[in-house]
């Protein structure tokens, strides 16, 4: 929803919050288990290495005896997402299949709300085009979709990382979104059209296939799009910048799609690349996320250690590979956590090992490679 003019009455956001379980919005976010009536887990708004973040569900809220931070639903939304009021209640009425009733509000609060909303909905008009444009058009099927299925991707692993194709036009995006109604200026702050210095604007990705990033709870916040063509003046990845809604250092490509398993297998593989990530999916390890786009941050470790307090590293073996990996582990130590780290075989990375090997004979060789760091640097220095 772009525009909305409205505001929640009062009474639906009483039904909203006596719907919302804060132990179902919570989880989303914080690994938790059972303790007697209540559930614990790690408090996401302070740094902890021992639960102190407590949810009860008798009660409908939340409180963290470490740093008093406490509330309903509602309040862990707005703290954890940054979401104002309306949006929170929003994000729980969908949740829960309410229905709001919209009453009117000022233009002045409309501008505010929908500032981010805006580019959300611009941000999914655009992913929604691109996988449109991936899976329909002559090129998109030519070029993007080929380019896909010649990597092994399945159709509905395309479809379940909503895989698309920006074509070889200057600004094909930029003339279905203003059809739509977008704005060329939500457009330029959602970093996918890039203003000329004299006027007009032209599409960020073009000839790329294009890589969705998701937040958590499922909502594109950017793109990565990769180049099909050898050209060593382009680079091979594009990817969004910083925007409103788009936080690199907070967010990890694939997490969206790995955090129930990360949380069941309570172990979180970390590769490189968007395509490590989708092959390892493909290939039925779904607790895998990549920091595309940065080098791996305190923020993504953090976002990791929601869920489990266990990383194991996949790098390829090559001597750059095994540098990064070492930059990352210095970094999850510190925060506290257990790294493992499994290095390829030469000449191989995990995207190629999981289209060369069985699901089992993958699984297996994770299983038995990965070496805790110290081993690791000893094992294959
Ligand atoms: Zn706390």
């Amino acid at each position: 929803m772009y525009l909305c003019p409205m505001m929640i009455p009062k009474h639906t956001v009483q039904e909203v919050l006596d719907a919302s379980k804060v132990e179902e919005v919570v989880g989303e976010y914080v690994q938790l288990s059972k303790r007697g009536v209540n559930r614990i887990g790690l408090c996401p708004f302070h740094n902890e290495k021992t639960p102190s973040f407590t949810v009860s569900p008798a009660k409908n809220i939340y409180k963290c005896f470490g740093c008093g931070e406490s509330g309903s639903s509602v309040d862990f939304l707005m703290k954890h997402e940054h979401f104002s009021f309306p949006q929170a209640v929003r994000r729980l009425a969908e949740k829960y299949g309410i229905h709001i009733e919209e009453e009117e509000q000022t233009p002045e609060q409309i501008a505010k709300e929908n500032e981010r909303e805006g580019l959300f909905a611009v941000s999914k008009f655009a992913a929604d085009f691109f996988y449109k444009t991936l899976n329909e058009t002559d090129s998109g099927r030519a070029i993007g979709h080929s380019y896909f299925v010649e990597r092994g991707f399945r159709q509905e692993t395309i479809d379940k990382f909503q895989l698309g194709y920006s074509p070889e036009e200057w600004d094909a995006l930029a003339v279905a979104a203003q059809a739509a109604g977008y704005s060329i200026d939500s457009l330029a702050k959602a970093g996918l059209v890039i203003k000329k210095d004299q006027g007009g604007v032209y599409d960020r990705f073009r000839n790329r296939v294009i890589f969705p990033i998701h937040n958590i709870s499922g909502r594109v916040l950017g793109f990565g799009g990769r180049i099909l063509i050898n050209d060593k003046k382009k680079p091979k990845y594009v990817n969004s910048p910083e925007s409103l809604i788009y936080d690199k250092s907070n967010v990890l490509f694939g997490l969206y799609l790995a955090k129930n398993q990360i949380i069941k297998k309570d172990n979180c593989y970390l590769v490189e690349g968007y395509t490590d990530v989708v092959s390892l999916f493909q290939s039925g390890i779904e607790n895998v996320v990549s920091s595309s786009g940065t080098s791996l941050t305190e923020g993504q470790i953090k976002l990791i250690r929601r869920y489990t307090p266990n990383i194991t590293i996949l790098y390829d073996g090559d001597a750059a590979g095994i540098k990064a990996s070492f930059r990352g582990i210095d970094m999850i130590v510190r925060a506290g956590m257990n790294v493992r780290v499994v290095l390829f075989p030469d000449g191989e990375d995990p995207d190629s090992y999981a289209k060369s090997h069985s699901a089992d004979e993958l699984d297996a060789f994770l299983e038995k490679s990965a070496k805790n760091f110290i081993c690791a640097k000893l094992w294959k220095p």
